[in-house]
């Protein structure tokens, strides 16, 4: 079978063939129809990530083995299933939830399998979906599909997600204002939840007017480019002075986690969730003076991705597609993604 993988950070991935996996016990092989753009897998690519003064977190020195398949946004239709699978089966249309844990550690004994002490995530930790097959470790982590497409359903299981988690982490009323730094593939799903499920007043923020004109059109109140006007001001003046309740910023960068502490009004949560990175100084009494709260957030759980999934089928989100690769362009996907080309998600066809 074909396979995008990286061989080496940095380099062009290559397309190469290699064994299609056997499904054994609780396992099942997909055919892979749709694998979603991911802006983590361009961090995969490029080897890790800005740390603190100049520094960098190398992605191997976390665990990841190079050479790999990445890929952790996928949907397809299950070619075969081990003999232990009992309610699925080949044909079934699905979507793969690819945060897998080791099962053992405290956060995966209560669901939390995302947040695993030994993480095993699909396209980071193990071969994903940049590939015309799949192997899922267990059959329990596929959600059937049954109105959505498998395009429209594979980013709910990273940006769909995380955004998700990102909401609740926020824990927003619809008499506050939550401000939404970044609106690329998480952020426009952001947007839809948070206006969905909390119904505040949302400020959305980012670089790209084509990029703010959807979250508009998705559901923010307000949006603003912070190339062209300070989004401190700007907040400020649509929360007449005080600051935006939450902020959930899916960039954090040195250059938006600053402002957004200074956008933040006391009592307020900050969730960061982007990998940009970088570091900040942040005065530390501000923290218990203006008892704010700093909530860092990762992807989300399978129980959650069920609810999302029945919020597709609804119509009550949608996932944004601007673009369509096949495997052979896995490369070009990646680069216009990183030039700053895709509105919402790419999706590869392998
Ligand atoms: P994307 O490339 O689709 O979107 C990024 C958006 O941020 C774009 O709209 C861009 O214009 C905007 N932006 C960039 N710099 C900005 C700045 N300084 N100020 C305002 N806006 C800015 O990326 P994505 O797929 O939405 O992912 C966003 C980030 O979240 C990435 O770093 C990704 O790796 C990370 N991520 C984190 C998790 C998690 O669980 N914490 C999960 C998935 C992705």
């Amino acid at each position: 079978m074909k396979a995008a993988r990286i061989i080496k950070p940095k380099e062009p991935l290559i397309i190469t063939d290699i064994q299609k996996p056997e499904p054994k016990g609780m396992q099942a092989l997909i055919k892979v129809i749709a694998s979603g753009v991911c802006h983590s897998d361009l961090h995969l690519w490029e080897g890790g990530y800005a740390g603190a003064a100049g520094s960098f977190i190398r992605v191997e020195d976390r665990g990841v083995k190079f050479p790999l398949t990445p890929g952790h946004e996928i949907a397809g239709i299950v070619e075969k299933v081990g003999e232990d699978v009992n309610g699925l089966r080949s044909g079934d249309r699905v979507l793969v939830y690819p945060w897998i844990g080791d099962g053992l550690c405290p956060a995966c004994r209560v669901g939390s399998e995302n947040i695993c002490d030994n993480p095993r995530s699909l396209g980071v930790y193990q071969n994903g979906g940049y590939a015309e097959y799949l192997l899922v470790p267990s059959a329990k982590y596929l959600v059937k599909l049954d109105k959505l497409k498998e395009e429209e359903a594979a980013s709910l299981a990273c940006s769909g997600l995380t955004a998700y988690s990102a909401v609740k982490n926020a824990n927003i009323k619809p008499s506050e204002a939550l401000v939404i730094v970044g609106a690329g593939g998480l952020g426009l799903i952001g947007v839809q939840l948070a206006r969905s499920i909390t119904n505040s007043k949302i400020i959305v923020i980012d670089l790209d007017d084509k990029k703010l004109m959807e979250a508009k059109k998705l559901g923010a109140d307000y949006i603003v480019n912070s190339k062209s006007e300070d989004p401190v001001k700007a907040v400020k003046e649509l929360t007449n002075g005080l600051g935006a309740d939450a902020v959930i910023d899916f960039v954090n960068a040195s250059s938006t986690v600053s402002k957004d502490l200074e956008m933040l009004r006391k009592r307020g949560r900050l969730v960061p969730v982007g990998l940009f990175g970088g570091s900040i100084e942040l005065p530390l009494v501000s923290i218990p003076l203006r008892a704010i709260k700093i909530i860092g957030s990762y992807t989300g759980r399978l129980d959650d991705l069920f609810d999302l999934v029945t919020l597709a089928e609804r119509g009550v989100i949608k996932t944004i597609i601007s673009k369509r690769f096949l495997l052979d362009e896995v490369n070009k996907a990646l680069e216009e993604l990183k030039e700053g080309k895709i509105v919402g998600r790419a999706i590869i066809n392998p």
